[in-house]
This record gives structure tokens, C-alpha cells and sequence, in this order.
């Protein structure tokens, strides 16, 4: 059966500007195929498993025919699959999303449209330019800035423009900025009207020059903008000066990597995208399941028997009750046993599965816990400990040493993930990295591992959650300069706030 191609705009460039839509798409996808207008940290929305094809690169020299894309995503639907073109902005405002779609019409391919954000609205909303308003502007026209010298027929009519009084947003606008303008200003456009150029608008590196209609080309040239970019022109453009905000966060500006596992990453990401910072996932290591579940169902028939249950990490959390659910056992059977947690998110996820937690350490590592447990009389007590292949042995001699018998049973491993070092790498390397953050000795090992024996970070602060974190880093030649003085994702994205704009009094 033949698959379905799926035109979906891909927003502006921030990632939040994809539609609940267009994340459905390409959860479903088996292939997606993107340009570089389209943010590839999407991409994280498709499965593993889909196809990933970049179509048509940045700076004109490899990018692909239309032609040949036409043919490339009728061919994957007509091979069955669920194809999602993925397109910057909206598909069907410029960028040829238009042929697209006749080219699956043609071939009797079956085909929807998702619309997405387009940036002919977002970017001037980044830069705190709206694009009409009461006083200033009563419409607003979308054009594009590029003349097909071969179609003199379809050119844009820039006298009409002048004269209509709308704020113009130019798309597609860098090598003809100029001409543009110029064409503007003869049809009797004010040369004093404010203009703008905003190049890779919604993005970290979102850049925003103001001139006026007679100088901004100059201004556009002296400064090296390059594409993606457009051209705002228009009285409203004199709002930005209070308008402004995007580039007022606190890491505006700021890219950072993540070292996380994938799916534990979303908390620490999302609180320095809120705070304007570029994230980078880099996922340097993998869980996966033990080896046997053996130990773990043992434990699980020997429930009653227990009077404390240890967790120590939110994965363990995690597995303990899928394999509850996995084997139908029922939670009750450990209603004798009281329940530990080291660290906050570790807390939370019993919470969050209505399991009190009767001790949590202030300090959230083995330590804390053990000061805690010590206080009281573990003499005799059983004690499950789920956790980790490879924990450190702390807390299982601790409490041993104070009478307690300890069962500890592997309950996932983490293995080292390589995929990304390249581009990670790549990044360090131009010296397009500001902090690189590890939330555990083991991101710090497989980080170190997988960026091979030249690690350099160049300028990039290293981030470390705790002071374990922070030796394993030393051990390893790397010099932290940030470590939140309570070890949690918050505060670890807290300190970083305050290392790189140490101006910001608070943030939530
Ligand atoms: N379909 C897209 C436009 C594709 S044409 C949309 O709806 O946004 C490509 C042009 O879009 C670029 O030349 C540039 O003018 C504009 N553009 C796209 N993304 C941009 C961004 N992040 N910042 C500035 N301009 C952008």
C-alpha cells in the first residue's frame, strides 16, 4: 500500500513553534525529509528508527533540485511509507511547498498539509516588531525580495508597495536587499522609514540590525548578514526599542549541551530554553535493562519481608514499578517496608505514584542518605537497594556497617552512547559552545570517552550538578566553574543562569 507524504511547517526555528500537528506527524514518520531551515532538533520528535534525509544545505553550493526532492518523497510514499517533508515556516508560504504538493497530486500519491508558523510573522515577533498596529500600520504585505530575471511577468510590483502604506516583510531578501530598497525609495517611499534585517530570527542566534530604508542595506553589508534573513520596513519597526524581549533573556544568545540520557534531559533543557539558551542534546549515555530480572522478582516474592526500600535514582524508580506492572504484582505487598529517595526527581516520581516517601536527605547523594538512616537503629532492618551496575559501594557498606542487610539488586546499566560526538565536537571546536553540563560521573565518563583522546572545550564552561560529579570531572582534566550549592536540575540551571549573566537577581 502506498504511504502518505505530510508537507509540515516546521516553525520559525525556536522548536516550541511546532504545531501539536506536525509533532504527531513525525512521531508516525518513517522518513523525514528536511532542509536547513528547519530546526534539526525537531528531528528528535521522529523515532529512531525513521529515515532522516537533508535536502539542500546551507549557502546554495549542495543544495538539491526541487526536482529531485518532488521525486524523492513521492518515491518513499509510493515504497509505503509515511513520509513527513519537513519545511521551515509554513509550507505553503514561499519555499516551493506549493510544487510539492502538485508533485504528489500528479503522481496520485495521497497528501495533507500541515501548516506551520510561518517566519514572516514569528520573526518579527522576536524582535518585538508587530507587524500592524492602531497608529502605525493598517496591513501588512508578504513579499519576496528575489526577481527571477527569467520571469519578468510574475515581478514583485514595488511601486504599488511603496504606495500602499503596509508594513512589507521581505522574505528571501539577502542578495537583493539593496535593490529592493532602492526600487522603494524611486517609487516615493519615505527614505527615513524605519527598516529592519533580522537574520536567523527566533533562534539563539537571532541577529537584529535597525536602520532606515536608505541605510539599512549598508548597515546589512557592513555587518556580513547572511540567510536566513528578512527585511522589516515600516513605521512599526520604531516599537522594537520597547518592544524588544527575546533578546533580553538572561542566555539569549547561549548554546548549551546537554550530556543527559534522552529521556531524562527534558527538565534541565526546558528550563534553559525558557531562560532564551540554545540546548544542544547530546545524550553520552544509554539505560538499558540488566541482564536478567532475576534478582528483582526475588525481591518482589520476598516483599512483606522488607522494612526499607532505597531509591537512588529516578531510573530505578522507573524500573522497579514497570517490572511491578510487568509481573502483576500489587505495590501493597511492600506496605511494611518505608521508602527512601537521594534526590529530588527521584522523590517526586514515587510522589507522583502516590508513594510517600519517608526519608529524602537534604544533601541529595549516598552521604546524606546514610547520616539520615544512621540516626536511626538499622540493627537487624532488611533493606532493598535497587540501583544501578556500577553504583558506588558507599551506601551498601554504610548501612551493612550499621547492622542493616542489604540487598542490592541491579535494576539497569548505563552504557556509553556515542551518537552526535561529531557534531558536538564540531561546535566545541568553532567555539560555539558556552557551557557543556553533566548531571552524573558516569555523563562525565562517557563524554570524555567519546570525545576521544583531544578533548578540548575551548571556551565552554564545564556544569556539574554536585560535588561528586565535579571530582570524577577534575579526575578527568575538566575544571568545573559551576556547581549549584543544592544538587538538583534546578539549581543546576540556576547557578548556570547566574554564571553567564551575573546580573539576574532570581529566576524561578
Ligand atoms: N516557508 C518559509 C519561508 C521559506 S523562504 C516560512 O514560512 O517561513 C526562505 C526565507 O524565509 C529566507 O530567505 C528568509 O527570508 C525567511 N526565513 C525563514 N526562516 C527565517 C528565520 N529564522 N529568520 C529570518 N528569516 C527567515
Amino acid at each position: 500500500m502506498a504511504g502518505k507524504i505530510y508537507l509540515v511547517g516546521a516553525g520559525p526555528g525556536d522548536p516550541g513553534l511546532l504545531t501539536l500537528k506536525g509533532r504527531r506527524c513525525l512521531r508516525e514518520a518513517d522518513v523525514v525529509i528536511y532542509d536547513y531551515l528547519a530546526n534539526p532538533a525537531l528531528l528528535e520528535h521522529a523515532p529512531a528508527s525513521a529515515e532522516r534525509v537533508l535536502v539542500g544545505k546551507h549557502g546554495g553550493g549542495s543544495r538539491v533540485d526541487q526536482g529531485v526532492i518532488n521525486e524523492l518523497i513521492v518515491g518513499y510514499a509510493r515504497a509505503g511509507k509515511n513520509v513527513v517533508r519537513l519545511k521551515g515556516g509554513d509550507p505553503f508560504i514561499f519555499g516551493r511547498g506549493g510544487e510539492e504538493a502538485e508533485a504528489a497530486a500528479a503522481a496520485g500519491v495521497a497528501f495533507e498539509i500541515v501548516p506551520g508558523v510561518t517566519s514572516a510573522i514569528a520573526v518579527p515577533a522576536y524582535a518585538g516588531i508587530p507587524l500592524t498596529h492602531r497608529e502605525l500600520a493598517s496591513n501588512v504585505i508578504f513579499t519576496t525580495g528575489y526577481e527571477y530575471p527569467s520571469k519578468p511577468e510574475i515581478a514583485v510590483h514595488w511601486q504599488e508597495l511603496a504606495r500602499s502604506g503596509s508594513t512589507l516583510v521581505i522574505l528571501m531578501t539577502q542578495r537583493q536587499l539593496r535593490s529592493n530598497l532602492e526600487q522603494l525609495i524611486a517609487a516615493g517611499l519615505r527614505p527615513t522609514t524605519p527598516a529592519a534585517v533580522i537574520e536567523w530570527g527566533t533562534r539563539t542566534m537571532q541577529r537584529t540590525l535597525v536602520a532606515t530604508v536608505a541605510t539599512l542595506a549598508d548597515r546589512a553589508d557592513a555587518e556580513k548578514v547572511k540567510p536566513p534573513a528578512l527585511a522589516i520596513v515600516g513605521d512599526v519597526v520604531g516599537l522594537r526599542q520597547r518592544l524588544s524581549w527575546f533578546e533580553r533573556k538572561p542566555l539569549f544568545g547561549r548554546r548549551i549541551v546537554i550530556t543527559r540520557p534522552r529521556h531524562q534531559a527534558a527538565e534541565l533543557a526546558d528550563r534553559l530554553e525558557r531562560e532564551g539558551a540554545e540546548v544542544v542534546l547530546f545524550p553520552t549515555i544509554e539505560i538499558v535493562a540488566p541482564e536478567s530480572y532475576a534478582e528483582l522478582d526475588r525481591a518482589f516474592a520476598a516483599a512483606p519481608t522488607y522494612d526499607w526500600l532505597i531509591f537512588t535514582s529516578a531510573n530505578g524508580v522507573r524500573v522497579f514499578l514497570d517490572r511491578l506492572t510487568a509481573t502483576r504484582h500489587d505495590i501493597r505487598a511492600w506496605q511494611r517496608a518505608k521508602i527512601a529517595a537521594i534526590g529530588s526527581q527521584t522523590a517526586a516520581l514515587l510522589e507522583a505514584h502516590h508513594l510517600t516517601v519517608a526519608a529524602v536527605p537534604e544533601q541529595f547523594r549516598a552521604e546524606g542518605l546514610v547520616e539520615m538512616l544512621g540516626k536511626m537503629d538499622l540493627q537487624g532492618k532488611r533493606i532493598l537497594l535497587p540501583r544501578a551496575q556500577g553504583a558506588r559501594p558507599l551506601l551498601p557498606e554504610q548501612l551493612r556497617a550499621r547492622g542493616a542487610q542489604v540487598d542490592e539488586v541491579i535494576t539497569y546499566r548505563s552504557l556509553p552512547a556515542r551518537k552526535g560526538a561529531d557534531e558536538v565536537k564540531a561546535l566545541l571546536a568553532e567555539d560555539a559552545v558556552d557551557v557543556v553540563t553533566f548531571t552524573s560521573s558516569s555523563t562525565v565518563q562517557s563524554f570524555v570517552a567519546a570525545m576521544g583522546p583531544e578533548l578540548s572545550l575551548g571556551r565552554a564552561a564545564v556544569a556539574c550538578i554536585g560535588p561528586i560529579t565535579s571530582v570524577t570531572a577534575r579526575q578527568h582534566g575538566l575544571t568545573p566553574a559551576i556547581e549549584p550549592s543544592t544538587f538538583t536540575v534546578a539549581a543546576l540551571a540556576e547557578a548556570i543562569v547566574r554564571h553567564l549573566h551575573p546580573l539576574t537577581e532570581a529566576v524561578e
